[in-house]
């Protein structure tokens, strides 16, 4: 690191000890035991702020999955998982929570290391939110529980189901929110008593590494978890194709979850997907303004807008356009970019230099289409790979930039005129995606009456945010199934049903 660089991020609690964990050998993690790829590979990571090299990793191919998926089926049959009591689960998970917190500042570190993100945005909502994640999850273990049955037919019985773990379960995540995303994976399907193979992004290995060392300091039993740091055409492709594996579980692009399914369709895997999409924010006429465009420039902005969930397409009622737009495009124009390391950064860089030439490619494509740039588009001249927060006005909804996830901080503003409920819904209904939609209005019947009308798995009214007691997942593309919830962890269950003839 430069003198300057070293000065810059100085003030940053434990950056020492990210900076050190990521110095050191990695390898895969099966059966209890940190062991070498059996092809001997390894390959680098960068730090997005700088462009320079940050980890060198396993990297794990086939015969890895192999030995990996065995692991978790060994663990599967023992009985020290198996029979493992649920209260004993969740003992282990809890302690599992404990020790992320009791490390969150060499956590939040080592997540702004790998994904650029802000550490503060690190440190105060992806550990946070990971750590809770898995402490709702612990409580559910104890609580998973089949139901009796009134059976009609002749005779008398006593009629039952059985909630059983579903098995060894895939589990592959994204670069956006590695730690979040791990955490909303491993949680519900350790407390379900699964067996898992986590899988993180090849851009961002670190912090599933390092919890994985958590992981094995509580003591979960050999096999229960198992990681595999690698590539997704190789290792995640491996695991989602492998006949003894039960469940995958992804988070990701629309096209790769595409894949996935068709991989999965060999041993009928059950599949969760969580995928893309194309966030409609609305911006009614009775609309708190100030809070809407608060809110707005959050949804899309946040994270720099690689969140599947961004508010990217802004349909704002044509008496506050003006004033939403111009609000928005200040903040946009405000925002501090830069390293995550910086302490006042308020926005990161995007997470590789395919992602900003994507981004870059998609407001270029919308210009030449005819939108207009209302704020930002300028190509930012640094080492690392940053984009400006920008918004474009005068697009259709024929244009990529309205019709695709650009999984960047761009976004697409409209108005609407004094519409039916339907029409308003019809034009944010209008995308491939259903995963979110966010309303901004103080009309108490239109919040409720839009919300039904939205296709999106999760509908948002004048703010919040996830939680992982709300059921989270996407309508058409964005996805098969929910993760977070009572529904999040039935999912890592089979219902088994039991009927005795009295
Ligand atoms: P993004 O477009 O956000 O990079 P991807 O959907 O490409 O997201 O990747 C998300 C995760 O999916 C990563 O862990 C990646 O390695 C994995 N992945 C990519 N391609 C495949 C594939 N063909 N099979 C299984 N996993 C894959």
């Amino acid at each position: 690191m430069t003198k300057t660089a070293m000065k810059e991020t100085a003030a940053i609690p434990s950056l020492d000890k990210a900076l050190a964990f990521a110095g050191r050998a990695h390898k895969l993690f099966i059966s209890g035991h940190w062991v070498e790829p059996l092809e001997e590979e390894s390959f680098s990571t960068e730090n997005p702020a700088t462009g320079k090299s940050l980890a060198v990793v396993a990297k794990a191919t086939a015969p890895d999955v192999d030995r990996a998926v065995a692991a978790a089926r060994a663990a599967m049959n023992a009985s020290e998982w198996s029979e493992m009591k649920p209260a004993a689960r969740a003992k282990l998970m809890f302690r599992l929570a404990d020790a992320l917190e009791a490390n969150i500042d060499e956590f939040a570190a080592l997540e702004s290391l790998d994904n650029g993100k802000p550490v503060r945005d690190a440190r105060y909502f992806d550990l946070p939110h990971a750590i809770e994640t898995i402490r709702y999850n612990a409580g559910w273990a104890t609580k998973l529980n089949g139901e009796s049955i009134a059976l009609s037919g002749p005779g008398t019985w006593h009629a039952y189901t059985l909630r059983e773990p579903v098995g060894v379960v895939a589990q592959i995540v994204p670069w956006n929110a590695p730690l979040a995303m791990a955490a909303a994976k491993i949680a519900p399907a350790l407390a379900a008593g699964c067996a898992i193979i986590l899988k993180p992004a090849e851009e961002t290995p670190l912090t599933a590494l390092r919890l994985a060392h958590l992981i094995e300091e509580v003591g979960f039993p050999a096999g229960a978890f198992n990681l595999l740091t690698g590539f997704g055409d190789t290792a995640g492709a491996a695991l989602t194709a492998h006949p003894d594996v039960d469940k995958v579980t992804f988070t990701g692009s629309t096209e790769v979850g595409r894949l996935i399914l068709k991989a999965a369709a060999g041993n009928f895997k059950r599949v969760t997907l969580e995928l893309g999409g194309k966030t409609p924010v609305i911006v009614m006429p009775d609309a708190n303004v100030a809070q809407a465009i608060e809110g707005a420039a959050r949804s899309i902005f946040t994270n720099t807008g690689q969140v599947c969930n961004a508010g990217s397409r802004l349909f704002v009622h044509q008496s506050h356009f003006d004033e939403v737009v111009e609000g928005v495009s200040k903040i946009a124009k405000s925002i501090k970019i830069g390293s995550g390391l910086d302490s006042d950064t308020q926005m990161g860089p995007v997470i590789s230099r395919i992602q900003r030439d994507r981004v870059r490619g998609y407001v270029n494509s919308g210009v030449q289409s005819g939108a207009m740039l209302y704020a930002g588009g300028e190509e930012l001249d640094r080492e690392g790979y940053f984009v400006s927060p920008t918004i474009l006005t005068n697009t259709d909804a024929s244009m990529a930039v309205r019709r695709e996830e650009i999984f960047g901080p761009v976004l697409c503003a409209m108005s609407f005129g004094d519409d039916e409920l339907d029409q308003i819904a019809a034009n944010a209904n209008a995308s491939d995606y259903g995963l979110g939609a966010i309303i901004w209005t103080n009309n108490l019947s239109a919040a409720h009456l839009l919300a039904r009308k939205l296709k999106a798995g999760t509908v948002r009214v004048n703010g919040g945010g996830l939680d992982p007691a709300l059921p989270f997942g996407g309508f058409k593309q964005s996805g098969w199934g929910r993760e977070n919830g009572r529904e999040g962890i039935e999912a890592y269950t089979e219902t088994k049903a039991v009927a005795v003839a009295l």
